[in-house]
C-alpha cells in the first residue's frame, strides 16, 4: 500500500536491534484515517473468503484488527497475553516468542469466541520472524476453525517469518514489506 510506504518513510523510525517505530501513528497514537484504508484493502483482499472472525493479540493489533473487522463486517476477537495460566479448560492457549522484549509468554482466547464453524482471519501490527502468528495459528488450530490466512500491516521481509508461513501454504498479505532498514542513516526501503 503506497498510503503506508510514504507514512513509514516520513514518520518510522529506525532503532537499534531492527526494530522500526511506528508509533506516531500505527501502535501508539494512530492515524485512524490511514487505518481504515488498511481495513478496506485487507477486507478487499479477502472478500469472498467467508470470514466470520478476525483474529489478533493485544495489544498492537486491536487497532489494525478492529478497522478490518468493520468492513468485513465480523467481530474481533483478541488473543491476550498473560504470565501465569491460571484459567484451564475454558481458554485456548498458546506460547509467543517475544521479538520486542524478548521474553516468552501465554496468549489465552476463551473457547466461548471461537469454534469449528469459524473462518478467521488474523491480523497484527508487525510480522517479524513469525512467532506471534504462530501462536495465532496454534489457537485458531485448536478451535478447529478454518484458516483464511493473515493480514500484516508491516512485515519486515528480511526476518524471514513470512515466507516461512508462504511456504507452509498460508496465505500471508502484508500492506508494507520491509526489505532493509539501516540504523545509521534510518534508510528504509521496501520489496516490490
Ligand atoms: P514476530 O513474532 O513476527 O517475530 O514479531 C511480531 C511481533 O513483535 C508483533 O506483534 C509486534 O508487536 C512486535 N514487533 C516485531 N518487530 C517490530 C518492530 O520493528 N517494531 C515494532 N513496533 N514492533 C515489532
Amino acid at each position: 500500500m503506497q498510503l503506508l510506504e510514504e507514512r513509514i518513510l516520513k514518520d518510522g523510525k529506525v532503532f537499534a536491534g531492527n526494530v522500526l517505530k511506528v508509533d506516531s501513528f500505527l501502535n501508539h497514537q494512530i492515524d485512524v484515517g490511514l487505518l481504515d484504508a488498511m481495513g478496506a484493502e485487507i477486507s478487499r483482499l479477502f472478500a469472498g473468503a467467508g470470514i466470520t472472525k478476525v483474529l489478533t493479540i493485544e495489544a498492537s493489533g486491536i487497532a489494525v484488527g478492529c478497522f478490518a473487522a468493520r468492513r468485513l463486517e465480523c467481530p474481533l476477537l483478541f488473543a491476550k497475553k498473560t504470565k501465569t495460566l491460571n484459567i484451564k479448560g475454558e481458554v485456548y492457549t498458546s506460547k509467543v516468542e517475544s521479538f520486542t522484549h524478548q521474553c516468552t509468554y501465554d496468549i489465552i482466547a476463551s473457547k466461548d469466541f471461537l469454534n469449528e464453524n469459524d473462518t478467521v482471519l488474523i491480523v497484527d501490527d508487525f510480522l517479524a520472524k513469525g512467532n506471534a502468528l504462530i501462536g495465532l495459528i496454534d489457537i485458531v488450530r485448536q478451535s478447529g476453525a478454518k484458516l483464511a490466512g493473515c493480514a500484516i500491516a508491516i512485515e519486515k521481509g528480511y526476518q524471514g517469518g513470512g515466507d516461512k508461513l508462504r511456504t507452509q501454504g498460508i496465505r500471508v498479505e502484508s500492506m508494507a514489506i520491509v526489505e532493509s532498514m539501516d540504523e545509521q542513516t534510518g534508510s528504509v526501503t521496501f520489496r516490490r
